[in-house]
């Protein structure tokens, strides 16, 4: 196995995890609460690494990454565990329970991307920041063979691991669940809401980024918390493409379905501030994304096809402002 990084010995023989917030305090024979993460004799191991639950090839829409290489597959795939519990989860079976993993040797990881001709790896469907030595060791070797690492994260991580990863990280979506504390805690079980802050700002400058946040109604539907959430992504970018996504009963949720409703009065506030307001799991909704100046339309969406039609060397072809997007090679 491969010794965990940020970690620290106590003197009653547990170990505590300085990963996450979570900060788990760890008895020999023992996991942490993201199933990832052992101590053996005293040292903490990742048990995760190398070890995966999915892989598939999918479009970077289905992320959902809107302004990452618009059109291109990519190959995804999961760890085992999640470092939250929440109660709504949408990918229970893989990420709250122990389930049969696969190896996956980064080597054979980006092999595997190269020969299906996939513009890089995408971490998601689990919470990758709980594979961080996987993620490190198999960012490197991607990026060494010209593909791109893209995370799909709650962005519940410490601050110096999050620092220690940026630089192998191209793109990231990047979980927003509320603006409020005690919306995590109670339904995510961690105090997290300040670290999933510092890793919006922290990865908006160091990498590219954008936001979803699942609509749940009573829950975190409120004007005065969408308009916070508006306000926080506004002052870091506007430009930071915003995805509201309809939340369906759940997992441990019973919840009564998002109204299409709320999800479009949610989208109408955030267009005042932010360039790029999506809706999600709402069918075929309009999705083109069009340029905040012109007008224009710059990518052409039908579910998870999309068409770059309004850009012309990285800029709007109506006015010339140039496209907030990543593009790929
Ligand atoms: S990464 Fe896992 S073991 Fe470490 S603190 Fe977070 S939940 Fe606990």
């Amino acid at each position: 196995m491969t010794e965990a990084r940020h970690w620290h010995a106590l003197d009653d023989g547990r170990v505590a995890c300085d990963l996450c917030p979570q900060a788990c305090r760890i008895a020999d024979g023992k996991h942490g609460i993201c199933l990832g993460r052992v101590n053996e004799g005293g040292t903490l191991f990742a048990q995760n690494f190398g070890r995966c639950v999915s892989v598939a090839m999918d479009p970077i829409e289905k992320k959902p990454l809107y302004h990452v290489c618009p059109g291109r597959e990519v190959l995804s795939i999961a760890c085992n565990g999640c470092n939250l519990r929440c109660d709504f989860c949408q990918n229970w079976s893989i990420s709250q329970e122990m389930t049969r993993t696969t190896a996956l040797p980064p080597e054979k990881l980006v092999r595997l991307a190269l020969e299906g001709s996939s513009f890089g790896i995408a971490y998601t469907y689990t919470e990758p920041i709980i594979w961080f030595e996987y993620l490190l060791a198999a960012g490197a070797l991607a990026h060494e063979n010209g593909l791109k690492n893209i995370l799909v994260t709650n962005g519940i991580v410490n601050e110096a691991p999050l620092r220690e990863l940026l630089p192998y990280v191209d793109a990231m979506n990047i979980d927003l669940k509320s603006m409020n504390a005690e919306f995590y805690r109670t339904y995510c079980h961690v105090d997290g809401l300040d670290a999933v802050l510092r890793t919006i700002r922290l990865g908006a400058e160091q990498s590219f980024i954008e936001v979803t946040n699942l609509v749940i109604p009573g829950l975190n539907d409120s004007e005065e918390e969408t308009r916070e959430l508006v306000d926080f992504i506004a002052d870091v970018d506007p430009a930071i493409p915003l995805h509201l996504s309809r939340y369906f009963p759940t997992y441990k949720m019973t919840v009564g379905a998002t109204p299409v409703a709320t999800l479009e009065r949610a989208a109408a506030i955030a267009r005042e501030k932010l360039h790029y307001v999506y809706l999600g799991n709402v069918g075929l909704a309009e999705s083109d994304t069009r340029c905040p100046t012109s007008g224009n339309v710059l990518v052409r969406r039908t579910g998870y096809a999309s068409e770059v039609v309004g850009i012309e060397d990285g800029k709007c072809s109506r006015c010339g402002r140039p496209a907030d997007f990543l593009w790929c090679d």
